[in-house]
C-alpha cells in the first residue's frame, strides 16, 4: 500500500518536473534560437536527407539499407533506414536533447523528419514498381525492383515497434524517445503499433560508451517477446540513433524467433 502510494507520487513529480522544465526553459530553435519551436521551419528545412541508403555492415551504398548477403548472414534484421545525417549539427544536438535534457516536445520534429523520408523511400519503390510493371524502364531498373523488400511492397501492413527502454531507465527519463517517434510514424500512416510485448529485461550499461565487440557483448539476451506468434509479420523498429545496429539486431532475432517475417530499423540517423 504504502508503496503503491511513493509510485503514484512519483509519477505525478515526473510530469510536474517536465511541466516545469518546459516554464523554466522557454522552446526555442537548437538552430537559431528563434523562440516557439524545437526546430523551426526555416532550420527544418536546412536539414539534409540521408539519399543514399547502405549496408551497415560494410558500408556499400544500395537502395533500401538492406544488408547485402553476405553481410546478411550475420544478422537477424533485414536492414537499417537512416532518415538524416548525424554529423549535421542540428541533428546531433536534436537527439541528445530528446533524449537527456527531457524535451520530449522534439519527438514531433524528428519524427516529422522520418516521416518525410520514409515518404521518399516510398517514393522511390513505386517508380522501381513500375519497371516491374513493364512500364518500359529498362532491365537495370526491373532488377533493382525485383528486390524489393516486402516491408515496402506491402508498407501498409507492417507493424511498428520502438526500441524498448528497460523499466529502471523509463522511470528515470518519463518516457521512451523511441516510443514517441514510433507512435506519430504509426499514425501518419495507418499502422498497427505494438509498444507493450517486447520488453526489455535488463537494463546494462549505455552502449554510447562501448566499441563494436563489447556492444554485442552487452546487449545480447536483453529482450523477450511476450505476445503471441507473429505469423510472418513484417516489423519496423523504431529507434532515434543507430550505431553498430547490436540493439536492433537483438531485437530483431527475437522477433525473427517468435515468427515476424522481415525485421526493418528505422532511425533519425546513424550515430
Ligand atoms: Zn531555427
Ligand atoms: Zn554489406
Amino acid at each position: 500500500m504504502i508503496i503503491e502510494s511513493i509510485k503514484r507520487v512519483g509519477k505525478i513529480t515526473n510530469s510536474v518536473w517536465l511541466f516545469f522544465l518546459d516554464l523554466i526553459f522557454p522552446i526555442e530553435c537548437l538552430g537559431c534560437s528563434r523562440e516557439g519551436r524545437w526546430l523551426c521551419e526555416q532550420c527544418f528545412k536546412q536539414i539534409k536527407f540521408k539519399s543514399r541508403q547502405y549496408c551497415l555492415h560494410c558500408k556499400k551504398e544500395n537502395n533500401f539499407g538492406e544488408f547485402c548477403p553476405p553481410c546478411g548472414i550475420l544478422y537477424g534484421l533485414d536492414g537499417v533506414w537512416i532518415a538524416a545525417l548525424y554529423d549535421e549539427l542540428l541533428i546531433s544536438r536534436a537527439i541528445k536533447s530528446l533524449k537527456y535534457h527531457f524535451t520530449s516536445g522534439l519527438a514531433g520534429d524528428l519524427s516529422e523528419l522520418m516521416i518525410l523520408f520514409v515518404d521518399r523511400l516510398l517514393k522511390e519503390s513505386r517508380t522501381l514498381k513500375s519497371g516491374l510493371t513493364g512500364s518500359g524502364v529498362g532491365w537495370r531498373n526491373f532488377k533493382r525492383a525485383e528486390k524489393l523488400p516486402l516491408a515496402i511492397l506491402n508498407f501498409k501492413e507492417n507493424l511498428i515497434m520502438p526500441v524498448p527502454l528497460s523499466k529502471r531507465r523509463l522511470r528515470w527519463r518519463g518516457f521512451n524517445q523511441a516510443e514517441l517517434l514510433a507512435r506519430r510514424v504509426a499514425e501518419k500512416y495507418g499502422l498497427e503499433l505494438d509498444k507493450d510485448n517486447l520488453i526489455r529485461t535488463k537494463h546494462k550499461k549505455a552502449q554510447a560508451k562501448l566499441n563494436e565487440i563489447e556492444r554485442l557483448k552487452n546487449i545480447k539476451d536483453c529482450f523477450v517477446w511476450q505476445g503471441g506468434n507473429l505469423n510472418k509479420r513484417n516489423i519496423i523498429l523504431i529507434d532515434d540513433v543507430v550505431t553498430t545496429g547490436a540493439t536492433l539486431n537483438e531485437c530483431a532475432k527475437v522477433l525473427k524467433a517468435a515468427g515476424a517475417g522481415e525485421v526493418w530499423g528505422l532511425v533519425v540517423a546513424k550515430g
